[in-house]
């Protein structure tokens, strides 16, 4: 894809830099603990085919908290949503991504919805096939074809460092184990869901990815159905009431732009009817969000007008 450096693009990112030392690098995952602070780059891609990039695009970042709404497409696709909701909710909830209480006190028991560390969880269970490396290879194909890029596969390192290290996660395992909404040997589901938050790309994969969802599933360079509509419009849902965790609501109000985000700093988003962007920015705020990711996004926003709402 031709993508091209773009100067008022470059002249936001500056701007937007100023507030990383505001924020923290994600290091409860050892790997990630490495990552430059500074960093902060984007990539918007455009249906025609164009795409305009700003600061380093071509440095690679691991998915993280983005994969749960890519592994959701999939699973969607798969299993139809009846039987996916049966198992995780549709509900936003104010707690951080990776809090286990709401387990406990909901009953039946049942995570609120997918993009919660519980849910995405279920959902990464419900990836089928004969082994984790057959069912993580069904789930990076996917996400090759969604960035239309064949070289996507996952970081090694950081999957074991976040697998050396998830005893948070593997007790919501556990209790959705107790509860029967996952059954399977919970060691494998952690190697798949670490080795899923793991999968590495760029911004322009995510832009492109993100673009996939704001043309309702379908690729408009290639042409391709990616999803169906109804899927991505879920999951569009998603990302509006739920994509970056426990600031949701203040996301919807000031940007107003579908989207997801994750620990590693990158934030996919889709401008529905419009274009996909995709930004990495490794200095997180208070609730795991990329400062400077969300700083650019609302300066984009109100320049261009492209609150949804
Ligand atoms: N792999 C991370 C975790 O489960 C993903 C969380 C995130 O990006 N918010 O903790």
């Amino acid at each position: 894809m031709f993508c091209r450096k773009n100067e008022e693009l470059q002249a936001f990112v500056y701007e937007a830099k100023k507030v990383t030392k505001d924020g923290n690098v994600a290091d409860y995952i050892p790997a990630l603990g490495r990552a430059n602070v500074e960093d902060l780059s984007i990539a918007i891609s455009y249906p025609d085919g164009h795409c305009v990039f700003a600061g380093d695009i071509i440095e690679k970042m691991t998915l993280q908290s983005i994969s749960k709404i890519i592994s959701l497409a999939m699973v969607l696709i798969e299993n139809g949503p009846d039987a996916v909701f049966e198992k995780v909710g549709m509900e936003p909830t104010g707690d951080p991504f990776n809090s286990i209480a709401r387990l406990e006190s909901m009953v039946p028991s049942k995570p609120l919805n997918p993009m919660i560390n519980a849910g995405a969880l279920v959902v990464t269970h419900l990836i089928s096939g004969e082994s984790v490396a057959a069912r993580l290879e069904k789930l990076l194909k996917f996400i090759r074809k969604m960035a239309n890029n064949s070289a996507i596969s996952f970081n090694e390192e950081v999957a074991k460092s976040e697998y050396d290290t998830a005893d948070l996660n593997r007790s919501l395992c556990y209790f959705l184990k107790q509860h029967h909404l996952i059954d399977e040997n919970i060691d494998d589901l952690i190697d798949l869901y670490t080795k899923q938050c793991a999968i590495e790309l760029n911004c322009l994969d995510l832009a492109r990815i993100g673009l996939v969802f704001a043309m309702n599933g379908v690729d408009p360079i290639t042409g391709e159905e990616r999803m169906p509509p109804s899927i991505a419009k879920i999951c569009k849902t998603f990302m509006v009431t739920c994509g970056m965790y426990n600031a949701s609501g203040e996301f919807a109000i000031k940007i107003g732009i579908p989207a997801k985000s994750g620990v590693s700093g990158g934030i996919m988003a889709a401008v529905p009817g419009k274009f996909g962007i995709g930004i990495y920015g490794p200095s997180l705020d208070k609730k795991g969000n990329s400062i400077a990711g969300i700083a650019l996004l609302e300066h984009l926003s109100k320049k261009y007008q492209l609150s949804m709402f």
